[in-house]
């Protein structure tokens, strides 16, 4: 059996009809570069997301660029981060000559740890230039931002959400006594999407968002993305060529309807994977670990809460290198996230906070192993996998 960690073919089919005809109809608008089908994307995902305002950009990658640019980050700035997550989220920091400072993850959730945030801005020299604290909510489960959110208000930083894995998950928010679940981006000043194609919600290219309900900051990311003209050839901001294009707008504005679906698809999977890896023993024979969904509980209370969205579904494996071999060669697609933690790679040598240790990321390049999780897949499939993964340990 062949089981791919992604089948962009099997989330396509169903719905093929109706891309086909968005696309044709975009074709025919002889709009090609944001318009009606940018607008209303950035209305309906901001919607979705419970923030004022959405602003359709080129790619996650120039989401978090133009949103650092838009608060003010500039060289000699320091933008608090976590070595483990994809590139651009430092390569962001990094090309606005501003610098990552990087504070472990917390080894359940692969996220940022909030009191290790607390403990680097009790020393006033780094609080002070401490400009951004940009957590990322990796494989789809929300950073633990309330504490977050209380710094925020001491120290006087923005917050930066990196939601490339996240549109859509919840974190759960206490305001008097009662839980309100709030969505990834909505939290902090400003969040940013990816629209990649393995992203749960992806187009047919390149493209990303900045939601916020900061008005002010909306306008001038609009501003941004079009070089800082304002108006039309006026630059007093200089900015760059952000913009979305209309045909993938089109295209996201046919699959933000069917997104709900698909998370709920991933969850399901989630918890078969749960069933079966605990039938076979891998959990209590310390074989493997599975990720944890740690709103969970909370969410019972209600249905329909999208408390992991799982982008990725990540265990930790005993002899995780070998294991890849073997699953490879046994015709599933598995894919490790993130073999080199960010501060050993070459570009960013030269600073001195790459020489500082982060065992826990350290620790997580080594043992964790990314497996098939998107909606489309069957049981069947997820039995296979779990059985080759029995087979491979005993
Ligand atoms: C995918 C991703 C990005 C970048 O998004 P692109 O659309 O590929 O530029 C940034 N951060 C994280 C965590 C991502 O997963």
């Amino acid at each position: 059996m062949k089981v791919p960690l992604l089948d962009l073919k099997a989330q396509l089919d169903p719905i093929r009809d109706e891309i086909q005809a968005a696309i044709n109809t975009t074709i025919d608008s002889i709009c090609y570069i944001l318009g009606p089908e940018v607008e209303k994307l950035e209305k309906d995902v901001a919607e979705y997301s419970g923030a004022l305002a959405g602003v359709g950009v080129s790619s996650g990658t120039d989401a978090l660029l133009a949103a650092l640019m838009a608060m003010g980050v500039k060289q000699g700035d320091l933008v608090v981060t976590t070595p483990y997550t994809f590139f651009a989220t430092m390569g962001s920091i990094l090309r606005l000559g501003a610098e990552p400072v990087f504070v472990d993850i917390d080894p359940v959730t692969y996220n940022i740890d909030p009191q290790q945030v607390a403990a680097l801005l009790d020393d006033p020299a780094i609080a002070a230039k401490v400009k951004v604290v940009l957590p990322v909510h990796l494989f789809g489960q929300c950073a633990d931002m309330t504490p977050l959110v209380e710094l925020a208000h001491k120290h006087g930083f923005s917050i930066l959400e990196d939601a490339a894995q996240a549109i859509g998950s919840v974190y759960p928010v206490q305001k008097n006594a009662e839980t309100v679940w709030k969505a990834a981006g909505s939290i902090g000043d400003a969040g940013c999407f990816s629209f990649f194609p393995s992203k749960n919600l992806g187009c047919m290219g390149d493209g990303g968002m900045i939601i916020t309900n900061n008005l002010d900051l909306a306008e001038k990311l609009r501003i941004l993305r079009v070089h800082g003209g304002a108006p039309k050839y006026h630059h007093a901001v200089i900015g760059g060529n952000f913009r979305l294009d209309a045909m993938q707008a089109a295209v996201l504005n046919v699959k933000l309807k069917y997104l709900p679906e698909w998370h709920v698809g991933r969850r399901r999977n989630a918890q078969r994977y749960k069933q079966m890896f605990n039938q076979a023993s891998l959990v209590d024979g310390g074989y493997v670990s599975l990720p944890a969904a740690i709103y969970e509980d909370q969410a019972a209370q209600r249905s329909g809460i999208d408390y992991h969205i799982y982008n990725q579904y990540v265990i930790r494996a005993e002899k995780r290198d070998a294991l890849k071999e073997y699953l490879l060669s046994e015709g599933i697609g598995v894919e490790i996230y993130y073999p080199i933690p960010l501060h050993h790679q070459n570009c960013v040598t030269d600073l001195s906070l790459s020489t500082m240790s982060y065992p826990e990321t350290e620790k997580a390049a080594k043992e964790t192993l990314a497996l098939p999780i998107y909606s489309e897949l069957t049981e069947d499939m997820q039995q296979y996998v779990v059985d080759r993964i029995a087979a491979f340990y005993k």
